[in-house]
């Protein structure tokens, strides 16, 4: 899952930031309100933490523009102030949850899981095909009642695959909500980290059907039906 976080103390956002690459989350963080408003509404994100209070734009202001823009992404609204005029506020202009800081990052995490499996999105704390599960919960893989280790990347590469079932899903497709956005990525490093992905998924399981099919010209795609 992609996550935006946009606020501007620093610290704040790259912890939140860390913490959230331990749990498996693909992260940007920005630290003004414009730049926010732009990737917000430029790229697909499945949860947005938002500060209420940032330079340039707040955000209130850039919640308000992207539900009127017709934005559904799920917004997580963070601010330091606890007056109930702000949170009526802030769920007003179309946030979808809100926490006052200070906030325990426990609580943080299970607010965004909550908020993504909301029911525009087809997101179940399991993921399963054939043979093989992936708890995003508990962040565990596990096939024929193997657990397999899987780094943050082929984590997320197989997450993604899994939640777009039966569809083909291009490199570039892959790359946008695999890698943060700043990250340089050639296609190069998505057959790579798929490699290594099929190499702890599929390789140790002989007597078993390859899980990732490769469409070639096209990119990848994982269906029930071998
Ligand atoms: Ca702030």
């Amino acid at each position: 899952m992609k996550i935006l976080i946009i606020e501007d103390e620093e610290r704040i956002a790259n912890t939140i930031k860390k913490g959230l690459q331990a749990e498996h989350f693909t992260v940007d963080t920005v630290y003004d309100g414009q730049t926010g408003y732009d990737m917000a509404s430029g790229e697909d994100y499945d949860v947005i933490v938002l500060d209420r209070m940032l330079p340039k734009v707040d955000g209130i202001e850039i919640c308000k523009r992207l539900r009127k823009e017709g934005s559904i992404v799920p917004v997580l609204m963070l601010t330091a102030k606890s007056q109930t005029e702000d949170k009526v506020e802030g769920l007003n202009c179309g946030a979808d949850d809100y926490l006052t800081k200070p906030f325990s990052f426990d609580e943080l995490v299970a607010r965004i899981r909550a908020l993504a499996r909301r029911p525009h999105h087809t997101t179940e704390p399991v993921l399963q095909v054939r043979d093989l599960t992936l708890n995003v919960s508990t962040s565990q893989v596990v096939r024929n009642h193997e657990i397999i280790a899987l780094s943050h990347r082929e984590f997320a590469l197989l997450e993604y695959l899994l939640r777009n079932k039966n569809r083909v899903l291009s490199k570039d497709h892959i790359i946008e909500h695999v890698w943060e956005y700043e990250a340089d990525i050639l296609p190069n490093t998505v057959e790579v980290t798929m490699r290594n992905l099929r190499n702890k998924i599929e390789k140790p399981f002989p007597q078993d059907q390859e899980i990732i099919k490769t469409i070639r010209g096209f990119g990848y795609i994982i269906t029930e039906h071998v």
